[in-house]
């Protein structure tokens, strides 16, 4: 099967997801034609809509969706997001994200997604408690500590899991329910490291592709020049483990715009201001940027920590960063992941890049099955070798896929990404017990 150069931008994320999709299966050697449509489409999908008494005494109705992408290694995973657009194309592609990511890491978890149409800036704490517990209500057994996983995601804190962990909890008394959700407070079955662990994971994972000297002239984060697209829970944290590790941040944005200072801004520094004044824009000694500006920044790495679908068609033949780190999921269409590629500029796929909460998720999930505390130590020694063997993976592949590509497999026209790798990886991973299960009946 042969791909078009490019394909054709869209910004349903799903049509992009299933555009990554297809350009990794041109580079697997064989795969049972049936269950194509199997990995690539949700296992199931449900839609909730539910009544809430508004804080002004109004009653409002809210959509939510709860995606159940691929659960053949093991139950769904995969965050809750609060944001006005959530769709289900959307929640469909994150899921699959998930089922793509939880394989690539290799954790015994499918996919899994789930969001509700909302805008959380216009909520209050008590609306927003009101709207997580009827959401949980309404999912019921859809979600389970077996079955299928909840986790934060944007707009979503520990706060959000502790409603949620609490509605089912007293929804299904006289048992251990800890597992059903994870990314909790620590009080209440969280695990140590788990806010940073997105960000940390980035972290390991940039490291360890600078060492296998992946980018040209790019071995070590020391000096490097950094842009950081949001700075939430990934971003901030991101900004602030990079800087510690030696890089320089020199932009960072959030959705009120952007600032920059090429002699680097003080990541904590940043947070504090934007604690206090709701956003990064207005930190002293900056320079305002837009949000489109920052993307193209004079950079050498760009982390875009936002949402999806930021790099298109139109910008990315202006990124002028040498390496893209995708904390954020889907930050680049499928056409700006080729126009990057034709420009050599490395991408480290979300799936592998900001695998990390994931990573950390499943180590909570495991203490409270076995009602355990682990320590940071523990926590952070075990995250940073799945990231490593995540990297190593993908790189390795990458490189097989090379030496494939050279020998004219596939007759591809252009060689393969890290994302392909990963795909590859992940894919295989998943056919592979699909075929070891065998199809029932
Ligand atoms: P968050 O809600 O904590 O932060 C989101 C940030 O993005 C905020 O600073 C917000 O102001 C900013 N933002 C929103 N719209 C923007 C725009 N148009 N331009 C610039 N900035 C904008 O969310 P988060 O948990 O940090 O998630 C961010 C991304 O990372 C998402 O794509 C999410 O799926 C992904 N991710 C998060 C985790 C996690 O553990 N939190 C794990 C894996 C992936």
């Amino acid at each position: 099967m042969d791909m078009p150069t490019r394909p054709t931008e869209s910004l349903d994320l799903f049509v992009n997801a299933r555009q990554q999709f297809n350009q990794a299966l041109t580079w697997i050697e064989s795969i049972k034609v049936g269950i194509i449509d199997y990995l690539i489409n949700p296992k199931r999908t449900l839609h909730v809509r539910f009544p809430v008494n508004m804080d002004d005494g109004s009653i409002q109705t809210f959509h939510g969706f709860r995606v159940l992408h691929n659960r053949v290694r093991g139950p769904g995973k995969g965050g809750i997001r609060y944001h006005p657009d959530v769709t289900e194309a959307e929640v469909s592609a994150l899921a699959a994200f998930m089922t793509w990511k939880t394989a690539v890491v290799d954790l015994p978890f499918g996919g899994g997604k789930g969001g509700v149409a909302c805008n959380p800036k216009e909520l209050s704490r008590s609306e927003l408690r009101r709207i997580t517990r009827r959401f949980v209500a309404e999912l019921g057994d859809n979600i389970g500590p077996h079955t299928d996983i909840p986790a934060p995601d944007v707009y979503t804190d520990a706060q959000t899991m502790a409603w949620i962990y609490d509605t089912f909890d007293l929804m299904h008394p006289g048992q251990n329910n800890l597992a059903v959700v994870t990314g909790k407070p620590l009080e209440i079955g969280g695990s140590v490291g788990r806010e940073e662990a997105t960000a940390r994971g980035s972290l390991y994972a940039t490291q360890q592709l600078l060492e296998r000297g992946i980018v040209p002239d790019m071995q070590a984060l020391d000096g490097a020049r950094v842009a950081v697209q949001g700075y939430g829970n990934a971003g901030a944290t991101a900004a602030r483990l990079f800087q510690e590790a030696g890089a320089r941040i020199v932009a960072v944005s959030d959705s009120r715009g952007g600032i920059c200072n090429d002699d680097g801004l003080d990541s904590e520094q940043v947070l504090a201001h934007k604690n206090e004044t709701g956003s990064v824009v207005g930190m002293p000694e900056s320079t305002a940027i837009s949000n489109d500006e920052l993307l193209v920044y004079d950079c050498d790495i760009l982390i875009p920590a936002a949402l999806e679908c930021q790099i298109r068609e139109d910008n990315a033949t202006k990124v002028k960063a040498r390496l893209i780190i995708e904390v954020a999921n889907g930050p680049l269409t499928a056409v700006a992941d080729r126009i990057v590629q034709e420009r050599n500029i490395v991408v480290l796929p979300d799936i592998v890049a900001n695998s990390g909460g994931v990573v950390v998720s499943y180590f909570e999930w495991v203490q409270n099955l076995e009602n355990q505390q682990w320590d940071i130590d523990k926590v952070d020694r075990k995250l940073r070798k799945k990231m490593l063997r995540a990297v190593d993976d993908t790189v390795d592949r990458w490189t097989a896929l090379n030496k494939r590509h050279r020998e004219g497999f596939n007759g591809n026209r252009v060689g393969p990404t890290l994302r392909d790798a990963a795909l590859v990886t992940a894919i295989e991973r998943i056919a592979t017990v699909v075929l070891q299960r065998d199809i029932w009946p």
